[in-house]
């Protein structure tokens, strides 16, 4: 049957059954690969090789005039698309922070993919304004967020920051008698932003579609951890909005919260939080001193995709007071069915989306509060080790490892720069290179629930090997 037959509408009976059975065998076909691939992923090379990823131009060519058979796209995605994947998933994938995909959550998302729901009204997917009411009200309590959060589930971080710094724009301009939504920002009374030295870029990012400007970010000088210091905060006067982050992407330090929200608020002025990762520290007790004080902010963004380990995409902005998040998301249309239940568009920029929370919902419900707590630690304790093999090696450790970020030096910037390139060439694991205080460094990020203790002995070796 061809794939141009592929919906059944005015099918016979018997062809119905056709495509039953060929939806079946091609699902099946589905699960075979991505299983293999899966299974192979810890003993493959953890970046692809110059040839698998030139290989992929076999998926261009001209835009073909007829369709093909699903089973061969399917084929031909798994054949040639695969080996050009990067082992992020796998065990030994130390760059950026990517997280892994709990075996839950990926089974999560397929079932999701079959549901197909456009999870943006309540009347358009029950199941999905379910999912992320229930994992809303879990989040808050593991984070210890106010109660009366509102709770929008985005893409990642970024778009966390976005929504949450929308909302706090919205709450600055009204103190000031302005309404953003209707009137915009042109005329508007002036917002002062105020941010680390080390703000993340995707918060800047976010400022600057947000209309504030990616160069207005008046800069508070950071210490030798790359934390805020509140003690420089300037006089704040007027509408403001203060960036503070929880988990720097390079040496995974915490801004002082409390300092911050104190000097913030006696000048009435949003705090804002970018918790990308950050924010799970929460779960562990053993990290959760790094957290304390966060719960004054006003609003708080982070990842899921990263330490909650969700497939992509998946991000969380919480927000103290929902009618400023509300207010600027909502929209107004005749035939939207306004419902007693959540609406997830209400929370969000998207108005169709899909059913991120099934996710979010799976690895909580599959995790729990313990195992949460030790995929956390075990992390933590992953990245200590590291610092301790490197240091028991001969090389430095450029910042406190205080949660699953490690920074370390090979020497001079060249050979620390020669030494990750080195690294990334022997595939036996994969760590970025960054900048730390003028200093050229290697980052290492531990935030998978698939790395263990054997697969950071294999890598401190490999990083050794590199070294020498
Ligand atoms: C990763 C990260 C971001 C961006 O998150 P995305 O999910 O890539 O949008 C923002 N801030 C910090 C601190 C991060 O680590």
């Amino acid at each position: 049957m061809k794939a141009t037959r592929w919906n059944c509408f005015g099918a016979e009976e018997g062809e119905m059954k056709a495509v039953r059975t060929e939806t079946r065998d091609l699902m099946e076909q589905a699960t075979e690969r991505a299983v293999r691939y899966l299974e192979t992923l810890e003993a493959r090379r953890v970046f692809p090789t110059v040839e698998a990823v030139s290989l992929l131009t076999e998926l261009g060519g001209p835009f073909p005039a007829g369709g093909s058979e699903p089973t061969e796209v399917l084929r031909l995605l798994d054949e040639i698309g695969s080996p050009a994947t990067v082992a992020s998933a796998g065990p030994r994938y130390f760059g950026f922070v990517t997280g892994g995909a709990l075996p839950a959550t990926l089974a999560a998302n397929w079932l999701a993919g079959a549901w197909d729901q456009c999870a943006g009204l309540d009347v358009l997917s029950p199941v999905s304004s379910a999912l992320e009411e229930i994992s809303a009200r879990w989040l808050i309590e593991l984070f210890g967020l106010p109660r009366e959060c509102a709770v929008g589930f985005v893409t990642g971080a970024t778009m966390a920051n976005f929504t949450a710094l929308a909302a706090a724009r919205n709450a600055v301009l009204e103190r000031a008698g302005w309404d953003v939504e209707a009137d915009g920002l042109i005329g508007a009374p002036k917002i002062t932003v105020i941010g680390g030295e080390e703000i993340h870029i995707s918060a800047v990012k976010a400022l600057g579609m947000l209309g504030l400007g990616r160069n207005r970010i008046v800069r508070v000088p950071a210490d030798s951890q790359g934390r805020m210091r509140a003690e420089l905060l300037p006089r704040i006067d007027g509408p403001t909005i203060v960036c503070m982050q929880a988990g720097n992407v390079n040496s995974g330090a915490f801004d002082p919260a409390k300092e911050i929200c104190a000097v913030a608020h006696a000048g009435r002025a949003w705090v804002h939080v970018d918790a990308a990762f950050g924010l799970w520290a929460a779960a562990a007790p053993s990290r959760a001193h790094l957290v304390a004080g966060l719960s004054e902010a006003d609003s708080w963004a982070t990842d899921a995709h990263k330490w909650l380990n969700v497939p992509y995409d998946s991000g969380i902005a919480f927000v103290r007071e929902d009618r400023h998040l509300k207010a600027a998301m909502s929209a107004n249309a005749a035939y939207l069915v306004r419902g007693e239940k959540r609406d997830p568009n209400l929370f969000t920029p998207e108005m169709s989306r899909r059913a991120r929370g099934a996710e979010i919902w799976a690895a909580l419900r599959s995790l729990g509060r313990n195992e949460l707590a030790d995929l956390i630690e075990r992390n933590c304790r992953m990245a200590a080790r590291f610092a301790e093999g490197l240091k028991a090696g001969g090389f430095e450790i450029l910042n406190e490892v205080v949660l699953n970020q490690v920074l370390v030096s090979f020497g001079e910037d060249a050979k620390t720069r020669e030494v990750i390139a080195a690294l990334q060439a022997e595939g036996t694991c994969w760590c970025g290179g960054t900048v730390w205080h003028g200093r050229a460094a290697m980052r290492i990020a531990v935030s998978s629930w698939a790395t263990a203790e054997a697969d950071v002995e294999r890598s401190l070796e490999s990083m050794i090997r590199a070294a020498a």
